[in-house]
This record gives C-alpha cells, sequence and structure tokens, in this order.
C-alpha cells in the first residue's frame, strides 16, 4: 500500500521553504546552495535524474522576472540612471536572494510530477500528517 501524500500546494510550499517535499522535515541543502542528496529524514532522492527540474527552475526564474517587468512598467525613475542601477540591484537581489527557494519549488514541482505519474520514491516513512483525525462513531 503506498503511503498517503500531501496535497500538492503544501508539497510545492514546502520546497519554496527549502524543506523535503515528501516530510518537510528533512533540510534541502547543506550549506546555501549545496544540495543534499537524499533527504536526511526520509531518505528521498532529491535529484533521482539530472536536469529533470531544470524547467521548472527556468519557470521560477522567470516569475522573479516578471515581477521586476512589472516593477520597470509601474516605477517612472527621476533620473534613467538611477532607475537602471536600482533596477539592477533589485535583479541581483531578487534572482540571487531568491535562488534556494526557487531551486526547492524545482525540486518539489519535479516530486509533484514524477508522484502523479508513479515515478517517485515512495518506499520511505509515509509523511507526517499535520492533525490527527478522529473517526466519529456513526451512531
Ligand atoms: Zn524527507
Amino acid at each position: 500500500m503506498k503511503p498517503p501524500h500531501s496535497p500538492a500546494i503544501r508539497t510545492l510550499l514546502r520546497g519554496i521553504c527549502k524543506r523535503c517535499p515528501r516530510c518537510g522535515q528533512g533540510p534541502l541543502f547543506r550549506k546555501w546552495y549545496t544540495l543534499f542528496d537524499r533527504c536526511p529524514e526520509c531518505d528521498l532522492e532529491y535529484q533521482p535524474r539530472d536536469g529533470d527540474n531544470w524547467g521548472f527552475m527556468y519557470l521560477g526564474t522567470a516569475f522573479v522576472t516578471g515581477i521586476l517587468a512589472v516593477g520597470i512598467l509601474l516605477l517612472t525613475p527621476p533620473n534613467l540612471w538611477i532607475g537602471r542601477v536600482v533596477l539592477l540591484v533589485a535583479a541581483v537581489v531578487a534572482l540571487g536572494g531568491t535562488l534556494p527557494n526557487r531551486k526547492g519549488f524545482a525540486i518539489a514541482f519535479d516530486y509533484v510530477i514524477r508522484r502523479h505519474w508513479d515515478d517517485a520514491d515512495t518506499s520511505g516513512p509515509p509523511e507526517p500528517v499535520d492533525a490527527p483525525t478522529q473517526e466519529r462513531d456513526p451512531q
């Protein structure tokens, strides 16, 4: 019997928060951007096939770039050079600062897709349940 799975949104949030997409307990990164091969808690292999999450990484980068583009359209700096410098600093901070979060999102999205197609490693312990459910007696 397969372990119960958490909803996709929760799985993606775990990835964005740099936690294991399956158990939510183990960290994804050993250092700032050095990925563990497997979850220290549930032994999930984070990248079973190299390159599977590049597309999701691209989507995360495009999302942040889109936010910057909207900012460019909405803001009108008093001086063009000041605007360019502010945009450059904002781009470096936004793209560089969110790199581990976007990588975590990509790994979690890849996990959701693999789980959907029954390709994910489900041999680890079942996912923790947030709140215990109590079954009521139908009487
Ligand atoms: Zn885990």
